[in-house]
């Protein structure tokens, strides 16, 4: 059995006031999830979010990490910043990143090696267009991201990773994958892991599903057998709609 797990990813929301009153609103609310429970929060909200939910079954995140120790990367934060900090998980690969900052499978395959050195868990996503959906393309779109990001990747550091997997054209747009499709995909990109790390690695991976996941669609959603959670984006700043979406995830 997977544990599922539901990460809200605050993207480029919440001044430190803000994710204050969230993350105190937020925690009696899923303080009995049968889920693990993950706020990925800004870079200058993750002291205070780890301050907050310390000793709580919350646990804090970040949206992104260098793929170097440390040096001439301005802009760039380090693993060990983010570890210091109080981050557990860092998501890398997310769609915005790819879309607007140039992000590869390349440079997530590097950021992947650099979160797994130094013992971040990492949520590495990937999903297609939808010119790339409706051309058939998104296995094969799937497969060349879940093979770039997982280069050279060992199988006991790949067992540690979770997967997202956020349809582009859904994230964000309020338009849902149906839980058939979203099923049918994670069952391909679980193959996909399979075929480079056997069945334990693949049946063991925890695999989300992203893209405007919300209050009403989780349940079906989360019914599916190949989907074991959810990356929410929107859906994550409101405490009362995480809640749900947390307490519907078991
Ligand atoms: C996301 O940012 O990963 C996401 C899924 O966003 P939304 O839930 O808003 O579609």
């Amino acid at each position: 059995m997977r544990k599922p797990i539901i990460a809200g990813n605050w993207k480029m929301n919440k001044t430190a006031a803000e994710c204050r009153a969230l993350i105190t609103e937020l925690l009696p609310k899923v303080a009995n999830a049968k889920c693990d429970v993950v706020v990925c929060v800004p870079f200058t909200d993750i002291a205070l979010a780890a301050e907050l939910t310390a000793g709580s079954n919350v646990v804090v995140g970040a949206q992104n990490v260098a793929w170097a120790d440390s040096g001439a990367f301005t802009g760039e934060i380090s693993a060990d910043m983010l570890k210091e900090a109080g981050a557990t998980y860092v998501i890398l690969g997310h769609s915005e990143r790819r879309q607007y900052f140039g992000e590869t499978d390349a440079s997530v395959n590097k950021r992947l090696v650099q979160a797994l050195k130094n013992d971040l868990k990492p949520i590495v996503c990937v999903g297609e267009l939808l010119a790339e959906r409706e051309g058939g393309k998104t296995e094969e779109v799937c497969k060349r991201q879940v093979e770039g990001a997982f280069d050279g990747i060992s199988a006991a550091d790949a067992a540690k990773t979770v997967i997202a997997y956020e349809p582009v054209w859904a994230i964000g747009t309020g338009k849902t994958a149906t839980d058939e499709q979203a099923d049918e995909t994670i069952g391909y990109i679980r193959s996909v892991v399979k075929a480079l790390y056997g069945d334990a690695v693949a049946d063991g991976m925890r695999i989300q599903y992203g893209g405007s996941m919300n209050a009403k669609n989780v349940a079906g959603l989360m019914a599916k057998p190949q989907i074991d959670g959810g990356l929410i984006g929107g859906a994550s700043l409101k405490a009362e709609d995480f809640s749900i979406i947390v307490n519907t995830a078991k």
